[in-house]
């Protein structure tokens, strides 16, 4: 469903005069609508697909690193930012790159947690190429923790770990060393 952009016009502007600012001043006048716009952008992760067209290879592991994303984190309305990797031991099924990227840019342009988020790629991730071994680690900064409470600019680090990553230590520890070069490093950008 497409977002009620009108909606979020009537609301910003109550945001505007609940903090005791004038919605009616030059600067602010064209702020509902300017933010209308660009939530219709940041939340089109809800309007993607879930179909992906695969090609038959066989390949070893694949690993798609330090693919950038900007997400929302949902208790705060900010921004939390980073870097995903996603890797992959393919049974005869292999994705393109830019698929990858269109299953991040869906599970991140929408409100979100950055654990739910990286179990969603996964899921994504296995149900578009039919391998059950999978693994994926976002790192990340949250605006909500580096501008307001406990300031901690070190990146946040998630991994979702399925199959034979979760068993096989070697192979975990392979993802690591190729992802390396590609890992977040947090403020400053
Ligand atoms: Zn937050």
């Amino acid at each position: 469903m497409p977002i009620d952009k009108k909606k979020v016009e009537q609301a910003v502007r109550m945001i505007l005069e609940a903090i005791g600012e004038d919605p009616e001043r030059e600067g602010l006048r064209e702020t509902p609508r300017r933010v209308a716009d660009m939530f219709e952008e940041l939340f089109e992760g809800y309007e993607y697909s879930d179909e992906y067209t695969w090609f038959t290879e066989t390949s070893d592991l694949v690993v798609v690193a330090g693919i950038r994303f900007y997400s929302l984190c949902e208790h705060h309305l900010l921004p939390f930012f980073g870097v995903v990797h996603v890797a992959y031991l393919p049974r005869g099924k292999v994705i393109g790159l830019s698929k990858i990227v269109r299953i991040v840019r869906k599970y991140t342009r929408r409100l979100q947690i950055q654990e739910r988020m990286t179990k969603q790629i996964a899921d994504e991730v296995m149900r578009a190429t039919s391998s059950q071994d999978v693994m994926v680690v976002s790192e990340a900064v949250h605006l909500c923790m580096a501008m307001r409470g406990v300031k901690t600019p070190a990146p946040t680090v998630v991994a979702a770990v399925r199959g034979a990553f979760a068993v096989d230590k070697s192979l975990k520890e392979e993802v690591y060393k190729i992802i390396e070069p590609h890992r977040f490093k947090g403020f400053p950008l």
